[in-house]
């Protein structure tokens, strides 16, 4: 019986041993998915940048580590707080998921989707309340190639009916700005552009909250492009 039992608690060290053993590698890779679930206080803008573009990297290139960051262990330290280290105004498109593109997990980015990517008050209080109260030091303005929102206003002159209408005359101050081109399609690239800058500009021209922390250093707002085609997202107008 003695025997019996001597063996069987070697069959769990072993067994145990084992498994710590398995679980090395995964964790070492998730070590290296830099500075995960780190208060985003302790990182600057610029670390945030290159959080985002090393993310992208790894999308790009097909070597994404993010699900890691979705396992049981990450949701219940998030349970209580969170502190994402940037915040992404990007458009609704199903091609353009922020957690996806930049390879990242729960807690990771505070992300506020809408058509088109622009501001409204609901907007704007979003992005205050992740800058704000949640210590978030980056916004990233990501527009995205052959937008529909930017198509619609391009065909409708800034002019639709309806709730989408509102979306339209939200963008038509890119249309007007942007110079004509024959070429449709680089004409909507154009006011795609032109919306991403003005939409940048607004931020700061609309949030006292986030010109204020803007001007105290808080916080830095760049702008950004995602291209459907090859899955890169490359920064227009980045820290200076
Ligand atoms: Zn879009």
């Amino acid at each position: 019986m003695k025997k019996f039992a001597a063996l069987l608690t070697l069959l769990l060290t072993a067994l145990l041993c084992g498994n710590a053993l398995a679980s090395e590698p995964a964790a070492k890779e998730h070590a290296a998915h830099a500075g995960s679930h780190e208060p985003a206080a302790k990182i600057t803008p610029e670390q945030a940048l290159q959080k985002l573009a090393d993310g992208n990297q790894r999308y790009v290139q097909q070597q994404m580590t993010g699900t890691k960051l979705c396992a049981l262990s990450e949701r219940q330290k998030l349970a209580g707080s969170q502190a994402p280290y940037a915040i992404i105004l990007s458009c609704s498109d199903s091609r353009v998921p922020p957690e996806l593109i930049f390879d990242e997990g729960l807690g990771e980015i505070f992300v506020v989707r809408v058509a088109g990517n622009v501001v409204d008050p609901i907007i704007l209080g979003s992005i205050e309340y992740a800058a704000e109260h949640l210590g978030s030091p980056l916004v990233m303005v990501l527009g995205h190639e052959r937008c529909g929102a930017v198509k619609a206003t391009v065909e409708t002159n800034g002019k639709a009916e309806g709730n989408i209408g509102s979306i339209v005359s939200a963008i038509a101050p890119a249309l007007k700005a942007s110079p004509k081109n024959d070429d449709k399609a680089l004409f909507v690239e154009g006011v795609v552009n032109e919306n991403i800058k003005l939409v940048k500009n607004s931020l700061t021209a609309k949030s006292k909250v986030l010109a204020e922390l803007a001007k105290e250093g808080k916080l830095k707002i760049v702008t950004a492009k995602y291209d459907l085609d090859d899955g890169k997202v490359t920064v227009i107008d980045g820290l200076k």
